[in-house]
């Protein structure tokens, strides 16, 4: 069930001592969540496949694995050979243990969507990173996936590919499934797990469809992924959900597929870490909380796991910290904060924004429509829950360029729009946007993550204005 153990040194024989880091991976512990499906009145059997017990802390131990040993089999990775990825950090991990122990360099692709603490720990196992912007297309050649294509070539290097490489899937094939099936007695009757290349939840399901096909397949993916309908952005969960359909997506195995928003899988995450005392990352709660639902609807004799594919470690800068989670709007820092301001406005429209392709002329007639002095500029619309924030203009900026230039008024927008507007959370405090507003002209105003309105400093004045009028 995991990869042959290579001991071949007899002074092991009869010790239970590993051969090296690489046989430690796999024949990970499955667990119950039993506080959690106690406050959740779950009647079934809920339990975790705790991939944090991997020598690299997550689930991508299995596929950096199983990639090298075939592509060595295959020849493709000589000794002392390169090693090029695109990796949001734990198969960079896993392929990082695996080449330390078999002589291989590492270089990984990241984009900057990742949390730090992933680059500093892929630097600390000797690997090089290239850092690269989220917000570019895929063809773009400042990508990930095109810096990456190119420093294969450049470094003769062996790309894994995880998002094609069929070893991925099949890690999950030849461990994962089998393990589960053992660990439930054959009676595992749900498997729930985030999808990201879908390696895990490709493999695992292939195999216990083999066993039983009756066992249902739940993929949990971030609300805005194409996996769930989505366009592929944005959402915050990192790992998981994509912009395209990898290689191991193969819906047929899928009975459904739910989409669970940043919000609720950022605080799945922290319930489940402080209510189980199993500190898990966004992606593992986003998981846990689309397995909540399926635990729920299930009958009291059935096994759902959910499989949590890394610790909450490596997102303590994030997930973890309250102010990160109270400037996207994930928390409230108070009672009567920057969401109660907006309570007091009058009939502007929650949030007021126009296309990057929308020219110049539009945008002036929408912001004298509305009576606002500037704009935020957003693609992906509509719906706007699915909104991008890539800019702002106000009218400053646009008398300038106009007066220099009069042909300006039929351009694009984004060809002139200024930075993003900063943010502020709904729940944060009313003395955070005063503080803001002395060098800022408006604010962008995030609610779960998203954006729910522009607040300026005459929506400030009316709040308190009405405030001191009630008090
Ligand atoms: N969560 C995290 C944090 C991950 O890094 C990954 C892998 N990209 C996943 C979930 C999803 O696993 P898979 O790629 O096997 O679909």
């Amino acid at each position: 069930m995991a990869w042959g153990n290579e001991a071949t040194d007899s002074r092991l024989h009869g010790t239970n001592i590993a051969e090296s880091v690489i046989d430690l991976i796999g024949r990970t512990p499955l667990v119950r969540l039993k506080r959690i499906s106690e406050l959740e009145n779950i009647p079934s059997v809920l339990t975790m496949k705790m991939e944090t017990t991997n020598p690299g802390g997550s689930s991508k131990d299995r596929p950096a694995l199983e990639m090298i040993l075939a592509a060595e089999a295959d020849g493709l990775l000589k000794p002392g050979g390169t090693i090029v990825e695109p990796t949001s950090g734990n198969t960079g991990v896993g392929l990082a243990i695996v080449a330390a122990q078999r002589g291989y360099n590492c270089v990984f692709v990241m984009t900057d969507k990742v949390a730090p603490e992933k680059v500093s720990l892929l630097r600390a196992y000797g690997a090089e990173v290239v850092v690269c912007p989220v917000a570019v297309p895929p063809e773009d050649p400042t990508s990930y996936y095109k810096v990456a294509e190119r420093l294969t070539i450049e470094l003769e290097a062996f790309r894994p590919n995880q998002y094609q490489n069929p070893n991925n899937p099949i890690a999950h094939e030849r461990t994962t499934g089998p393990e589960l099936w053992e660990q439930t007695g054959g009676r595992i009757t749900h498997f729930v797990a985030g999808a990201g290349t879908c390696g895990s939840i490709t493999g695992t399901a292939r195999f216990l469809r083999a066993k039983n096909p009756n066992i249902k397949i739940i993929a949990a993916d971030p609300e805005g992924s194409v996996f769930s309908g989505g366009s592929g952005r944005p959402y915050l969960v990192e790992g998981v959900g994509e912009d395209f359909f990898p290689a191991a997506w193969d819906a047929s195995l899928y009975d459904e597929i739910i989409p669970i928003s940043d919000e609720e899988s950022f605080l799945t995450a922290r319930r489940v870490s402080r209510a189980e005392g199993i500190l898990i990352g966004g992606s593992g709660g986003m998981a846990v909380a689309a397995a909540i639902r399926v635990a729920k609807a299930a009958e009291p004799n059935d096994i759902v796991v959910v499989l949590n594919p890394d610790s909450g470690r490596g997102y303590l800068s994030r997930v973890f910290d309250d102010a990160w989670m109270a400037n996207f709007g994930f928390l409230k820092e108070c009672e009567q904060c920057v969401g109660a301001m907006l309570g007091h406005r009058g009939n502007t429209p929650e949030l007021l924004y126009v296309n990057p392709t929308q020219t110049v002329r539009e945008t002036i007639d929408l912001m004298q429509t509305h009576e606002v002095s500037q704009i935020p500029v957003c693609k992906n619309t509509p719906p706007f829950a699915n909104a991008e924030v890539s800019g702002a203009v106000d009218e400053l900026e646009l008398m300038d360029a106009i007066f220099h230039n009069p042909a300006v008024m039929e351009m694009q927008v984004q060809t002139v729009m200024g930075p993003k507007l900063p943010t502020i959370g709904v729940g944060q405090k009313v003395e955070l946007a005063v503080q803001m507003l002395d060098s800022a002209a408006a604010l962008l105003v995030l609610s779960g993550g998203r954006p729910l309105s522009v607040m300026t400093r005459s929506d400030v004045l009316s709040y308190l204005q009405a405030v001191s009028a009630y008090g």
